[in-house]
């Protein structure tokens, strides 16, 4: 999903303007990017409609920049589609609080329980008991006992010849009796969806009303996690939504469509086997790695407030063009220092983030002083056409500049750098130069 979109993204970047047709063009990239992730497709065709109408609203064709406001609207509804906020654990305010692991067979149930007392000990504070209420699957409850083992947490076990439901009432007095304020129940998966299962974990829930019922489920399995979300929903009722296994996901299908399509947020996400390979899910975060942006897009806003747009439109042309000269440049920096660092701003320019040799051109701010020295003290021939700069210009720069010829040096590497890269991103941004700006 994330290749796919990206190489949408990369299309329209710093395009200057937008058509009605290159939103179309888009919207069709992304719903084919959706169903190849394996999204639910009434979802795929709801989300392409909402970014439809908004992208070919005002709002974009309006903007100076309205690539990057299509791709902001993308995350937004990304973001929106998975829940918007983050949802946090409901806690009782009369403990125990009672958790119910849900799930199919080899979902991660059993591991996610170790996991998430693990979260809870150590995040929330919290004295967690894990319970063993497995009883069908071999080894299961040995399973969960290794596992507090490791983690040093306290088990509750009866092993394998008490009915699950009298495991749970049992457990659920040890932690009063004990002081142990979570409580987190292990249930036993079946390989399909069946009725006694059900009643079992209904009968579970009506020993006291648990505050969180928790679905595990494997983000590998994409769509069919969406299923089974929904039929466990239905049968027994869930708070949330676990998605483990997301290490190994790339499609990211699952994490996509569940909550549209269970209204049930998705609480955390497994990241690995290890018992610390839990993480809270962050809609937003997660429609950040799909789309392959890291914090790019806040940086964008950033940067949409700060900016004269004039300005950034003009010197997006000269990248394009490879015009761009050490006027352009001191121009930049004047108007970057009012901005904040600078090798941050560098990352925002788009595909600056994907290059190479961006480590290269990353300046120090305290220099940036010094550049600007070095650079007034150039000829107006000097600025335009750098290569002219052999040695006795250097020095004579380097002493008007109150710098030394190393430094002098120094720039006119990073500025051949920057522009090597330049020549590189429009060569990915738009095909081949400027002429061709089609996509
Ligand atoms: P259960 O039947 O639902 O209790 O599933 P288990 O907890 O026994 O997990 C089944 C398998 O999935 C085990 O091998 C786990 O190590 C593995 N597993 C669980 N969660 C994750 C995860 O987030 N990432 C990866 N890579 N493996 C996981
Ligand atoms: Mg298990």
């Amino acid at each position: 999903l994330a290749e796919r979109l990206q190489g949408t993204i990369q299309k329209i970047t710093g395009k200057g303007k937008v058509t009605e047709q290159d939103v179309k063009e888009m919207m069709r990239e992304v719903r084919m990017a959706l169903i190849e992730a394996d999204v639910n497709l009434k979802v795929v065709k709801e989300f392409v409609k909402k970014v439809s109408e908004r992208a070919v609203g005002s709002e974009v064709m309006k903007s100076l920049t309205p690539g990057q406001q299509v791709i902001k609207i993308v995350q937004d509804e990304l973001t929106e589609l998975m829940g918007g906020e983050q949802s946090p654990i409901k806690f009782n305010s009369r403990p125990p609080t009672v958790i119910m692991m849900v799930g199919l067979q080899g979902a991660g149930k059993t591991t996610t329980t170790g996991k998430l007392a693990n979260v809870l000990r150590k995040k929330y504070n919290r004295k967690p008991l894990l319970v063993a209420a497995d009883v069908y699957r071999p080894a299961a409850v040995q399973q969960l006992e290794t596992l507090g083992k490791q983690l040093a947490l306290p088990v509750f076990s009866l092993g394998t010849d008490i009915s699950p439901v009298e495991i749970a009432r049992q457990a659920l007095a040890h932690a009063k009796e004990e002081h142990l304020d979570v409580v987190i129940i292990d249930t036993a998966g079946r390989l399909h969806i069946d009725e006694a299962l059900m009643q079992e974990l209904k009968d579970i829930r009506a020993l006291k009303e648990p505050d969180e019922v928790f679905l595990v489920v494997d983000a590998m399995t994409g769509q069919d996690a969406v299923n089974v979300a929904e039929s466990f929903n239905e049968a027994v009722g869930i708070t949330g939504v676990v998605l483990t296994k997301l290490d190994g996901d790339t499609r990211g299908g699952a994490a996509l469509s569940i909550r549209a399509v269970t209204q049930k947020p998705i609480k955390f996400v497994g990241m690995g086997e290890k018992m610390d390979a839990l993480e809270s899910f962050h809609p937003e975060r997660m429609a950040s790695r799909i789309l392959g942006m890291g914090d790019v897009l806040s940086l964008i806003e950033k940067a949409q407030a700060n900016v004269d747009m004039e300005k950034a439109k003009e010197l997006e042309e000269k990248f394009l063009t490879q015009s761009f000269t050490f006027d352009d440049f001191i121009e930049q920096i004047q108007a970057l220092k009012k901005m904040g660092p600078l090798d941050e701003l560098l990352k925002m320019i788009p595909g600056m983030n994907k290059m190479k040799g961006m480590d290269n051109v990353k300046v120090d701010e305290k220099q940036m002083g010094r550049i600007e020295a070095i650079i007034y003290s150039m000829t107006p021939a000097e600025k335009t056409n750098p290569e002219i700069i052999n040695s006795s210009r250097k020095k004579r720069i380097a002493q008007g500049s109150g710098t030394s010829i190393q430094e002098v040096n120094r720039l006119l590497k990073q500025f051949e750098d920057m522009k090597k890269m330049m020549k590189q991103m429009t060569g990915m941004s738009s095909g081949k130069g400027k002429k061709k700006m089609k996509l």
